[in-house]
């Protein structure tokens, strides 16, 4: 459904929705038959939260699709991934709070290591530390080419953001430079439409600048570039579904997919536990939040299932303070899943539990893939998740007469 049709039928009046997301969440048995990750955790409050609301199962992006965390942030904000794509340099730059204007280019770059005939031998340059990468960084800031100013911005470790300010607007239609294994020479930054062979030229030159200023460094004398993107011209949040939105999340990436449709995001420090003053705290003037949690995906990519459960019981022990927080509707799911198992996000449909506003009973007593299977709302799209929320608090008009 476009998301101006949704716009029509929220009127800005209704119940606050708060969106708590467990990165991750989804998971697999170790074993055929046991328990995933979320099963095997102690989560009474998930679990009344499930009892006294309705579950299902969501779809990210869709059946088979393994989704990046930023596509499947967008989906559960409403925009559905397929028509909504954005690149990883938007949102890494937006991440970093790096304003982005009209016209900018980003890249997500980071530092690396090429032999004497220009071969690369460590992609990410011996995984170099912050403090050794950031004045590298700073080296690389302020580059003036031909028809560019260009911003370096250290983000962590071998990461940085590059933004190209281009004199006279050009395409972001730009293959990755990462040749994604040693042995080869980065490849050269390639255009793919006539439109955006001016971006493919100015990056060339900025590559070629910046491996000069580097060229004494043993180990990061280099770089590779990705996710070559513009900051895009959507519909914000608030005006698609009425609702003033705020964010709280510890990682740059999720503040920066929340400020890509508008939300208002802040930091907030490691764990469960701060998630709560920042709900308490700005509530009162929004009508949206959303929390993100990191442990959960960060555990399951490790391969430590146990880690991942103990970080699902954290998620789960702050719930009772997020409903006294008072929102009306609460919405608890993933951004995908992550198992324990692949070390890695998978296609596996994602468990949610919505509480709040009428609902049909369901037979699901507790928070897990199995249960949510049994859920009232079956098996959705992930991007549909944020229209049965808003319902739910009584956001959105009939459709028609
Ligand atoms: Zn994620």
């Amino acid at each position: 459904m476009e998301l101006d049709r949704i716009a029509r039928l929220a009127g800005g009046g209704g119940g606050k929705v708060l969106l708590y997301v467990l990165d991750g969440l989804g998971g697999l048995p170790l074993e055929p038959g046991g328990p995933t990750e979320l099963e095997a955790a102690r989560t009474p409050n998930f679990d009344e939260l499930a009892r006294g609301g309705t579950c299902g199962l969501h779809d990210p992006v869709a059946p088979g699709i393994t989704p990046g965390s930023g596509p499947g942030h967008l989906a559960l904000f409403g925009y559905d991934p397929l028509v909504y794509e954005t690149g990883r340099g938007v949102l890494e730059a937006l991440g970093i709070e790096f304003p982005l204007g009209p016209g900018d280019i980003a890249v997500r770059a980071n530092f690396c290591t090429v032999d004497a005939q220009g071969r690369v031998t460590d992609r990410r340059a011996g995984r170099i530390s912050t403090e050794e990468a950031a004045p590298l960084a700073a080296q690389l800031d302020g580059i003036e080419l031909d028809g560019a100013r260009c911003s370096v911005r250290h983000v962590k470790e071998h990461r940085f953001v590059l933004v190209l300010h281009p004199d006279l607007a050009s395409g972001d239609g730009v293959d990755d430079t990462d040749p994604g294994q040693t042995g080869q020479p980065p490849r050269a930054p390639c255009a793919r439409d006539a439109g955006s062979e001016a971006t493919a030229r100015l990056l060339a030159a900025w590559l070629k600048a910046a491996a000069e200023r580097l060229a004494d460094h043993p180990r990061a004398n280099m770089t590779l570039l990705r996710g070559v993107s513009s900051k895009p011209d959507w519909p914000l949040f608030e005006e698609v579904f009425g609702m003033r939105a705020a964010a709280a999340a510890a990682y740059p990436m999720y503040r920066g997919v929340a400020r890509l449709v508008g939300m208002d995001a802040r930091t907030a420090p490691d764990g469960a536990r701060p998630l709560v003053d920042a709900l308490r705290a700005r509530l009162a003037e929004h009508d949206f939040f959303f929390l993100h949690f990191k442990p959960p995906d960060k555990a399951g990519e490790d391969g430590d299932f146990d880690r991942k459960v103990a970080a699902i019981e954290e998620a789960d022990a702050i719930v009772p303070e997020l409903v006294d927080a008072g929102p009306d509707v609460i919405l608890v799911t993933g951004d995908h899943s992550t198992p324990a198992t692949m070390r890695a996000h998978s296609w596996h449909p994602v468990p949610f539990l919505i509480h709040g506003g009428p609902a049909r009973h369901d037979a699901a007593t507790s928070f897990g893939e199995t249960a949510c299977r049994t859920g009232a709302h079956g098996r959705v799209r992930g991007c549909e998740l944020m229209r049965l929320a808003a319902a739910s608090a009584g956001r959105l008009a009939k459709f028609g007469a």
